[in-house]
């Protein structure tokens, strides 16, 4: 009999200090994520769809910083980051700063199968969307009343000079970006990520969620990582592709992988983040150096979902 070949998906919700009264929220969260992903996979179908499936789930739940309820800009609006890059043949497709999409990982998923580019933003993207059946939205779909609170808070506080801070030096949280990693029967490896971005971004800012190498990595010869947290900071240390370099080299340890990603951030950026790892067996690693992180796992060697935030 040919032997099965391992599955594993693993998901996360931001690393942030989540408050007590969102956790229950969080924990489900992720945990109705893992669901979506897993029945795609034990079903036999493919990391892609996995992925995508995984994420949609958490762009439509409030609780997180992406599609539905995610952060609003300085402008108070909502403008969109995601990004999604499968380990064959390193194809992937990435949208930044994207406004009127309800479900930015489906229109990063597209480009990475149907456009010659690898990131679309502005008119091109919303346009790409509409002529691939993407579901575009008013801004009012997205937003929640929970960011209207939030936005107009730091509005005021903004207005104080007291609160002016240091250049590149790490805003304070809330994340709940959301990611994903998974490694399906042909032993392809996808990671995807999606993102409203830190709350009150300038506008046009684009983070680390739309950039291969920074937010995401896949390479079905190493593994997959997908990085959270201060993207300023996660892009100049590319910290999704540092993760997989340290697997490459480690003799593809996912938990040692994660855990040098992050004590890179820091040591290099003072940043604060969190990554999740998956090696190329299916393996799980995650580490965080923020006071959460809410995160869930399945592989075809667990007993079930493993949930933590
Ligand atoms: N990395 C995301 C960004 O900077 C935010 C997050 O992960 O919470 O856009």
């Amino acid at each position: 009999m040919k032997a099965q070949r391992p599955l594993s998906l693993v998901v996360h919700g931001g690393a942030w200090n989540i408050p007590d009264d969102e956790k229950d929220a969080h924990r489900r969260g992720v945990l109705n994520a893992l669901k979506a992903g897993w029945e795609v996979l034990k079903d036999g179908g493919s990391a892609l769809e996995a992925v995508e499936r995984s994420i949609v789930v958490m762009e439509n739940d409030e609780t997180f910083n992406a599609g539905h309820g995610s952060a609003l800009n300085g402008a108070g609006e909502i403008e969109l980051d995601a990004s999604i890059m499968e380990g064959e043949t390193l194809r992937a497709g990435a949208v930044a700063a994207v406004q009127n999409i309800a479900n930015p990982i489906s229109l990063a998923r597209a480009i990475l199968e149907k456009n010659d580019a690898l990131i679309l933003s502005g008119m091109g993207a919303t346009r790409f969307a509409k002529e691939h059946g993407i579901r575009t939205c008013g801004q009012d779909a997205l937003v929640t009343r929970r960011e209207i609170e939030r936005w107009r808070a730091s509005q005021s506080a903004a207005e104080k000079p007291a609160s002016r801070k240091r250049k590149n030096a790490p805003p304070p949280f809330p994340g709940d970006t959301v990611g994903a990693v998974a490694l399906d029967a042909d032993g392809l490896i996808v990671t995807g990520t999606s993102t409203g971005g830190p709350p009150g971004k300038p506008p046009g800012r684009i983070g680390d969620s739309a950039l291969v190498g920074s937010g995401i990595y896949a390479d079905n010869a190493v593994g997959g990582a997908c990085s959270t947290g201060w993207g300023e900071g996660i892009i100049r240390v590319v910290m999704a592709k540092s993760a997989i370099d340290i697997m490459a080299s480690n003799g593809d340890d996912p938990e040692e992988a994660a855990k040098g990603a992050v004590a890179l951030l820091k040591k290099r950026t003072a940043g604060r983040g969190g990554v999740i790892v998956l090696n190329a067996g299916g393996s799980v690693g995650i580490a965080f150096n923020t006071p959460g992180m809410s995160r869930a796992y399945i592989t075809s060697s667990t007993k079930g979902p493993i949930a933590a935030v």
